[in-house]
Parts: C-alpha cells; sequence; structure tokens
C-alpha cells in the first residue's frame, strides 16, 4: 500500500528521457507527484524506451499505485536539409530556394525532404522555420522547387523544423518512422499513444484501425486545422494535448491563450481527458525557480479547468527535473483551494444531458459538496462512468474502482480520480462495503466520513448509473 496520498485532483505529465533515466530518478519523480509518465519517441531508441517504461513498472509496483505512460510518436514533423557549412547567414530580402536536391546547400539553394510539401506551396505561402524564428515566402514556384524570400531570420541551420501554417499536407498522420515506433510501443504496452500534427478527422480513424484496442489515443493538436475541426477530432479521440509548441508557430502565439480556454472547455463537455503542454517552467530547464510568468501559466491551465499540465525538456534534459515537478504540484494544490477557482469550475459546468446517469452524476457532485463527503465513488469497467463523474470537475476526490489495471492507468490523466485496481464486485451491498473498505485503506476516508457512491443496477451494463448512495465509513 502506497505510504502517501495525492490530494491535488490536477494531474501532472512529465516527459522521460536522458535527465531521468535511472530508477532513482524516476522514482523521485513519482513521489514528487507525476501521475503520467511520456515517452518522446522523436528521441533515443527503443531499447532507451523499454528500460525506463521497466523503471516506471517497478515503481508501480513497489508503490501500489497505477501510473499512466504515453508514447509520443514524431509525426510528420517537417525539417530541412543540410548545408555545406552547416549553416548560412541570411538576412532579409535576400532569396533562397528550396528543392529536392539532396546534396547540402548553400546561400543560393537548399534541400526541402518532403515533394509533397514542395508540391502544396503556393506563390505567397509563409514558411516558418526553427521554431518560427526564420520566415520564408514563396516568390515564384516551379516543377520542383520553390523560390522564397527572407521576410525575417538571421541563419538558417541543418535540420531545422519546418512549420507550414494554413497548408493542408497530403501526408498520412504516421511516417515510416511512427508507424515502426507504433508497433513497438504496443508491444511494450503503453497505455496511450499520441499522435503528433494530426491535420483532419480522419486522421485520428486510420491511426485507429492500426491501434485497435491495444492502446488508447491521445490526439497532440498542433496545427490549425486541426482546432477549425476541433470538436469533431475531440469527438473521435480519447483524449487531447494542446501542444503549443508547434501549434504557437504555426498560429500566432497571441491566438494560443483564447484557443487553450476553447480547448479545455471542449473537452470537459465531451469528457475527455486534456493535457496543457510545452514551456510551462521552460526556464527552469537551466534554474532552480520558475519565472513568475510561469508560474502564471501553470496556474491559468489549471483556472482554465485542464485535466494535466505537462512538463517536457524540463523533466527529461534539463537540470532541475524534480524542483519542476515539486513546483507544479505546489502551483496546483494552491490554486485548487482557492474560492475564484471552486466558483470557475462551477460556473463552467456543462448542462447534465437528459439521461439518468448524467442526471445522477450531477446530483453526486452537488450532494457530495453539500454533505462534505470525503469522496465520491464509482465502479467502473471501461472508465466511462469515471470519465461522466470527472465532467463534473467535483470539489471532492473520484474514488475510481476498477478490476482492468490498464483501465487504472488511464485514469491516472483524469481530473481528481484516485484510481485503485481491485477485484470485480458481485452487488451493491459489495460494492459499498468494498467502497468503504478500500477508502480508508488508501487514507481517502476515516471512520465516520462519509461517501457518495453512484452505481448501475444491475450490474455489467455499461452507462446504466442509475443509484446514488450515501455511506458511512465504519
Ligand atoms: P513536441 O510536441 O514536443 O513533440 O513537438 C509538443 C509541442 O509541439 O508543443
Ligand atoms: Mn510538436
Amino acid at each position: 500500500m502506497s505510504d502517501f496520498k495525492r490530494t491535488r485532483k490536477t494531474k501532472i505529465v512529465a516527459t522521460l528521457g536522458p535527465a531521468s533515466s535511472t530508477q532513482e530518478m524516476v522514482k523521485t519523480l513519482f513521489e514528487a507527484g507525476v501521475d503520467v509518465f511520456r515517452f518522446n519517441f522523436s528521441h533515443g531508441t527503443h531499447e532507451d524506451h523499454q528500460k525506463r517504461l521497466s523503471l516506471v513498472r517497478g515503481i508501480e509496483k513497489d508503490s501500489g499505485r497505477p501510473i499512466g505512460v504515453f508514447a509520443d510518436l514524431q509525426g510528420p514533423k517537417l525539417r530541412l536539409g543540410t548545408f555545406e557549412k552547416g549553416a548560412i547567414d541570411i538576412e532579409k530580402g535576400m532569396r533562397i530556394t528550396l528543392d529536392s536536391d539532396p546534396r547540402p546547400g548553400n546561400e543560393k539553394r537548399v534541400h526541402l525532404p518532403h515533394p509533397e510539401i514542395i508540391e502544396a506551396l503556393q506563390v505567397g505561402s509563409d514558411i516558418l522555420l526553427d521554431d518560427g524564428k526564420v520566415n520564408l515566402r514563396v516568390v515564384r514556384k516551379n516543377a520542383d522547387s520553390v523560390e522564397t524570400e527572407v521576410i525575417s531570420g538571421k541563419k538558417l541551420m541543418d535540420r531545422k523544423g519546418v512549420n507550414l501554417p494554413n497548408v493542408l499536407l497530403k501526408v498520412s498522420v504516421l511516417t515510416k518512422k511512427d508507424r515502426i515506433d507504433l508497433a513497438a510501443a504496443l508491444d511494450m504496452g503503453f497505455d496511450w499513444i499520441a499522435l503528433s500534427f494530426v491535420q483532419r478527422p480522419e486522421d485520428v480513424i486510420e491511426a485507429r484501425e492500426l491501434i485497435g484496442n491495444r492502446a488508447k489515443i491521445i490526439v497532440k493538436l498542433e496545427k490549425p486545422s486541426a482546432i477549425e475541426s476541433l470538436h469533431e477530432i475531440v469527438a473521435l479521440t480519447d483524449a487531447v494535448m494542446l501542444a503549443r509548441g508547434d501549434l504557437g508557430v504555426e498560429i500566432p502565439a497571441e491566438h494560443v491563450p483564447a484557443v487553450q480556454k476553447r480547448v479545455v472547455r471542449a473537452c470537459r463537455l465531451a469528457g475527455k481527458p486534456v493535457i496543457i503542454a510545452t514551456q510551462m517552467l521552460e526556464s527552469m530547464i537551466s534554474a532552480p525557480r520558475p519565472t513568475r510568468a510561469e508560474a502564471s501559466d501553470v496556474a491559468t491551465a489549471i483556472y482554465d479547468g485542464t485535466d494535466a499540465v505537462m512538463l517536457s525538456a524540463e523533466t527529461a534534459s534539463g537540470d532541475y527535473p524534480v524542483e519542476a515537478v515539486s513546483i507544479m504540484d505546489r502551483i496546483a494544490t494552491d490554486v485548487e483551494k482557492d474560492q475564484l477557482y471552486r466558483k470557475i469550475m462551477d460556473a463552467e459546468h456543462p448542462d447534465p444531458e437528459n439521461n439518468a446517469p448524467d442526471a445522477i452524476t450531477a446530483a453526486a457532485s452537488n450532494v457530495a459538496a453539500t454533505i462534505s463527503a470525503a469522496a465520491i465513488v464509482n465502479y467502473t469497467t471501461s472508465g466511462s462512468t469515471t470519465l461522466r463523474t470527472v465532467r463534473e470537475r467535483p470539489s471532492v476526490p473520484i474514488l475510481s474502482m476498477t478490476e482492468s489495471l490498464a483501465v487504472a492507468r488511464r485514469l491516472q490523466l483524469s481530473y481528481g480520480v484516485y484510481p485503485v485496481h481491485t477485484a470485480d464486485v458481485d452487488n451493491f451491498g459489495d460494492m459499498v462495503r468494498k467502497a468503504c473498505t478500500v477508502a480508508r485503506e488508501h487514507d481517502i476516508a476515516r471512520q465516520g466520513q462519509k461517501l457518495v457512491i453512484t452505481a448501475g443496477v444491475p450490474f455489467g451494463t455499461t452507462g446504466s448509473t442509475n443509484i446514488l448512495r450515501i455511506a458511512v465509513v465504519e
């Protein structure tokens, strides 16, 4: 049994990498507050990932707490070719041709190794490179090259990332590398697969056909076209990551905050977990304390009602991985105590749908708050009952018991959920007794405290929630 209890409702996702590859470090990160670990398949070998995954699974076993893990596929990330001298200096007004010739480039031309991009570009199209530091604009289009003018930027280096805002590319969401990585990740048993650069709803369908029910899908929103089909994509995926790094290059930075609010609302309404990601505590890659603006950014995501906040390089390759998790944990804990936060969560409450499960679930959240219950308790087979409860953003923890370890792990990504992997129950009486025992064992409730339990009777049919019961822990 775990000897510590998480009371924070917002979840923390941390990326593992070279700075977090020892058993000691992964354990310290987990104890500092990580609920879900991200494995970035853009870097490292399958052996690296397998080794880190074994560490996480070992810690899960020792702690008795389910831990979620996801494999983040690189996706069709576009990159420039190379230069004879590794880089070139550029200045506004200069002309440079992007072509299909793989030889190293110079001041006049450079390789763009994706013929479908050259095909998709039009005169006037903007090409952003190196995280938006360089802006080229197409002034002439030829059969297999484009001539561009430098709009801004000082230097172009080998293999820098290329973003094409507002160009819908005829590329699959899964590259050849992704398909190899996906097969490996599924064999390793990841709970989730994150898809990068999703452009259209069909991309999710295509990936789902390959993944089947071996893992759930996280769509990374980082293309303007995906934001345009937000509701369709949210309906098709199992979870969402707002990938603000690439998104903030593809759309103007000033649009990102409003998009963040829109995305969090859409996901809460749909009952799908959402992660706010990238540059949350960026300066902590090399400093032990965040900037005030970063602390405020993490807090804002939480006030927006996100399920999870994420760390990337801060924990994968930074100098202060544990400090980054700790400060995130403290910010979340503080925001969740704020009266205003509670008011916002309640005000943003989605209207219950006209059905019994939704009515019972909304009522459970109200009852729990009114009687100061220690927790809301669900028993879930697929996780769907608990995800419905999560939409409420209840003020008390959601104790979610499930006989599926995979479901317990996945629920770690969801707001306020304390998943417990436990054997099945036969009837409602059993379930009430078990709820009390588990709540006490896990220090969720003490003797004399109340639990609000929801269930579907008869047992075993999903979406049948029709009972609300208040139990007193004996
Ligand atoms: P990445 O995704 O780190 O894989 O690029 C996150 C982002 O773009 O924000
Ligand atoms: Mn990205």
